[in-house]
């Protein structure tokens, strides 16, 4: 499954990050997901929170920011957002989820992906161990 992988992946990093800096508590963690990864955000949380269990992210929030895609058309030479800024709005309501990558100016399915395939964990907020505890 995808989002187990996914999931996985994020609890093995932050750890990693985490013992480097001696944190004992990891509480909220930001990833920005590309919307072509085609992750369900829902999922991911859920499979999180079993992943996280015994190690420094037990009990801590994943915050899931959805990154619109990249498109280029090979009809009419488009290359940018895969969705419309005013879709994009809608779009982040519904999370992205199921959007097809189709040209937003010629409508045309003659299209590659450019961008969105990543995952990125952008910042971490924890407490960190004192002195002398
Ligand atoms: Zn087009």
């Amino acid at each position: 499954m995808h989002e187990l992988s996914t999931a996985v992946s994020i609890v093995e990093t932050v750890t990693r990050v985490a013992e480097a800096n001696n944190v004992k508590k990891v509480l909220e963690i930001n990833v920005e997901i590309g919307q072509f990864t085609f992750i369900n955000p829902e999922q991911l949380k859920f499979l999180f929170e079993i992943a996280s269990d015994n190690t420094p992210l037990k009990n801590s929030k994943l915050n899931i920011l959805t990154v619109p895609g990249k498109l280029h058309c090979n009809d009419c030479g488009y290359s940018g957002d895969a969705i419309s800024e005013e879709d994009q709005k809608k779009a982040h309501l519904l999370q992205l989820v199921g959007f097809s990558a189709k040209c937003p100016r010629c409508n045309s399915s003659n299209t590659e992906i450019i961008g969105g395939r990543e995952l990125n964990i952008k910042n971490i907020k924890a407490e960190v161990e004192e002195e002398g505890q």
